[in-house]
């Protein structure tokens, strides 16, 4: 790959190629295209599968490259305050071998507490690559983890992660409503400066400060395509969102922020202010991929009838125009365990009503450790039992009848003001990473 380095084996995959490409190349022209397409066809294993590991984290295989989004399987007790935590790295290992013990690279979405928290313990358990954002590298070193194993990305990147899969890096913008104060809190681009402090005692940084963990200067999304003997798959993920920055970002008045958040802004945090808004990084991701729908969008689905995740489908539905939408982020992530496994019902009606609507279908996951496999004539669920049954979960999750009375929405509701940008400012450059 070009911007960062893989294990040594995809590294040998790679040369394999290369020397079946230049031996059968003496051939001659014609024959050497075909001898090539048909030593990759018996390469590659051709397939993609997704597992769902609760809140934003997934175990992707895509032809046998191997990906974790986020990985937050630490549970921080409710009642934890602003108290630093370790990571549970028992229970990242118990996860990692259920799911066969190798990751290649890890990719995380945003830098808040219920995403990149266990970032750094995966990458110390499977030496995996680490891309995500400049906070995650940061909150990655704070942790022990060496500069060199974490690439920090802006947007605009590509990366070639082997095997026929390759990684556009989309600029995306947090949940929550900018209307508000506690809106603007959460949706503040933050990103820190210098790596956080480990408390001295127990090694933890505190999951629920921004101080340790802002959200990473909004989110980064990433669209996956996969090649296929057939035709090329494509995932889109996104660990958040909303509608009412989409169009058009906005800049955040630091006193403002600094007022009515108590957090300052001298210290270790600074805002990063994005002149492109996410429609704009999407659209340039999807052109240079060569598509105008994606086989499948894992998005946000918390909130509820008329909340953020519904109204960001509206606004990037038909720009993503997804064959398949899997929600994600609606499942309790301060239950008291990950081997709970699933706790809550789903309760989005609104999301739900808008893929009917489209005729997107549109899957619910009843389990952590569901699994989906995407071919190009569309996706199975699979049941998944070995691995559930690994980390001691049910199939499917039994979830007390009054769940849903308490589920409040996670994030603030979104009021949506639609001002366009006119003018759109220079648009990311992917070629400039390969
Ligand atoms: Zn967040």
């Amino acid at each position: 790959m070009q911007r960062s380095r893989l294990p040594g084996k995809w590294m040998i995959c790679g040369v394999t190629f290369f020397i079946a490409f230049c031996g059968f190349g003496t051939n001659g022209g014609q024959q050497s295209t075909r001898m090539w397409q048909m030593a990759e066809a018996q390469t590659l294993p051709s397939s993609v599968s997704m597992t769902w590991m609760s809140v934003t984290n997934w175990f992707f295989d895509m032809n046998g490259v191997k990906i974790v989004t986020d990985g937050f399987i630490t549970r921080v007790p409710r009642d934890n305050g602003g108290a630093p935590f370790p990571p549970d790295a028992a229970a990242v290992q118990r996860v990692l071998d259920a799911i066969g013990g190798e990751v290649d690279v890890i990719v995380t979405g945003h830098s808040h507490g219920d995403h990149s928290f266990d970032t750094a313990t995966w990458a110390r358990l499977t030496g995996a690559l680490v891309i995500g954002a400049r906070s995650t590298c940061l909150q990655a070193m704070a942790q022990g983890i060496p500069e060199s194993q974490c690439t920090s990305v802006e947007g605009g990147e590509f990366f070639d992660l082997g095997n026929g899969v390759a990684m556009r890096v989309v600029r995306w913008n947090h949940s929550g409503d900018i209307n508000t104060p506690p809106g603007v809190r959460l949706q503040a681009p933050l990103e820190l400066i210098n790596p956080p402090v480990p408390d001295p005692v127990n090694g933890g940084l505190r999951p629920s400060f921004l101080t340790d963990f802002p959200n990473g200067g909004g989110a980064r999304a990433f669209l996956f395509s996969i090649d296929h003997p057939e035709r090329q798959l494509h995932v889109f993920f996104a660990n958040t969102g909303n509608a009412g920055t989409f169009e058009s970002p906005r800049n955040v008045d630091e006193r403002f922020f600094e007022e009515h958040s108590s957090i300052p802004l001298d210290s270790n945090l600074e805002i990063v202010t994005d002149t492109i808004s996410a429609r704009a990084h999407l659209e340039a991701a999807m052109a240079d991929a060569g598509i105008d729908s994606v086989d499948v969008w894992l998005g946000i689905g918390f909130g509820t009838t008329s909340g953020s995740s519904t109204n960001l489908a509206r606004f990037a539905a038909h720009i993503i125009q997804p064959r398949a939408y899997i929600p994600h982020h609606w499942d309790d992530f301060r239950a008291p365990s990950f081997f709970d496994g699933l706790t809550r019902a789903w309760t989005n009606e609104g999301l739900a009503e808008f893929w009917t609507s489209m005729s997107v279908p549109f899957f619910i996951q009843g389990q952590y450790m569901d699994k989906y496999i995407l071919e190009p004539s569309g996706i199975t669920f699979d049941i998944n039992a070995d691995v559930k049954a690994a980390l001691g979960l049910p199939d499917v999750a039994v979830i007390p009848m009054d769940t849903a009375s308490r589920i409040e929405a996670d994030e603030p509701e979104c009021l949506c003001r639609h001002d366009i940008n006119s003018q759109r400012p220079d648009l990311p450059d992917f070629s400039a990473s390969r």
